[in-house]
């Protein structure tokens, strides 16, 4: 039996228990949870993303700070911002949302944010406390995907769990949540990349196949077995004249032959994807709750 993993509804259900909390939080004269952006040029994909962030903050009642800053902007400028942020006592937590113009060293930017207020997860510190099982921010989407493990209650204790890709940002973190000694986790893990030989050899023997590679309908119904669980992450934008904008989404997995063997699937879109905002609002929670990083002395 196929069942599909709806996470539209997943996070929206997150984004409503959030929204309650803050709720409770502000009834009790606690500090309301605070996040904030930081834009630097006027990438039109970034300013989505962004845009998006700021909706779902003031959706479930969260304060939220646009920081606009123009393309020219340089490197020294913007660890300035950030530094200002990182002494900012009302800030829970901050991104900065990449890419960032080419003259700007990426890295250098995710080591001078604050670990403790590194909502991303993409501080050194938070991927090397993410590797030893220690509280921290997990990365946005491992951490959406292992919502979504967790709470369609997908078994994946002495599975054997195949990562196609790996990338910083999921297919390296996936491998390390998922072979961790927790709940989801404690799986046999196999991380595959593009210098992988006989890749099908892996994916046939996957009990959980996450795909996260960035090329459309890749997987197809002969690389996988029967019963397998599948998280689709990939995203690819194509043309199409069935649609009023002209493109449609699709994922790594070619879904309609790939479904009807899988127990669970993400769709594209509709699976992975909206899972992203709800894991940056989980974090920002426990950024304010300083549930990560507790304050000295207690
Ligand atoms: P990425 O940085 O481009 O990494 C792609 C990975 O796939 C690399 O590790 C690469 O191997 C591997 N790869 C490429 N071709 C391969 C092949 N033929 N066989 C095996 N491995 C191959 O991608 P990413 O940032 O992880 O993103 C992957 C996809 O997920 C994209 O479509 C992206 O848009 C999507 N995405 C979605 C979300 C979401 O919220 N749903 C979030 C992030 C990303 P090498 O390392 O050897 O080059």
């Amino acid at each position: 039996m196929n069942k599909i993993i709806d996470g539209k509804k997943i996070s929206s259900d997150i984004q409503n228990e959030i929204a309650i909390e803050v709720t409770a939080i502000k009834a009790s004269g606690g500090k309301t949870p605070h996040l904030a952006a930081v834009l630097v040029g006027n990438d039109g994909a970034s300013e989505t993303y962004v845009a998006a962030k700021v909706k779902a903050c003031e959706r479930v009642g969260f304060t939220s700070t646009l920081v606009r800053m123009p393309e020219t902007t340089t490197e020294q400028q913007l660890l300035i911002k950030l530094k200002e942020l990182n002494a900012d006592g009302d800030i829970d937590g901050y991104i900065v949302q990449s890419p960032l113009p080419k003259h700007i060293d990426e890295y250098k930017i995710i080591e001078a944010i604050a670990p403790e207020k590194d909502v991303d997860g993409f501080h050194p510190q938070s991927v090397g406390r993410m590797a030893l099982n220690l509280p921290t921010y997990l990365p946005a989407t491992p951490f959406g995907i292992v919502q979504l493990l967790e709470r369609y209650k997908i078994q994946t204790s002495g599975k054997h769990c195949v990562v196609l890709g790996r990338s910083h940002i999921v297919g390296s973190p996936m491998s390390i949540l998922m072979a961790r000694n927790e709940t989801p986790g404690n799986c046999t893990v196999t991380l595959c990349h593009s210098k992988t030989a006989n890749l099908k050899e892996f994916t046939l023997k996957a009990d959980i196949l996450i795909v996260a590679l960035g090329k459309a309908e890749f997987v197809t119904a002969d690389m996988v077995k029967e019963g397998v669980v599948v998280i689709d992450v990939g995203i690819t934008r194509v043309p199409s004249s069935q649609t009023k904008s002209g493109f449609k989404l699709l994922g790594d997995v070619k879904y309609d032959e790939v479904a009807p063997k899988a127990s669970f699937i993400t769709p594209v879109p509709g699976g992975v994807g909206p899972m992203t905002i709800a894991s940056l609002l989980l974090n920002t929670l426990k950024a304010s709750r300083r549930e990560v990083y507790p304050p000295k002395g207690l």
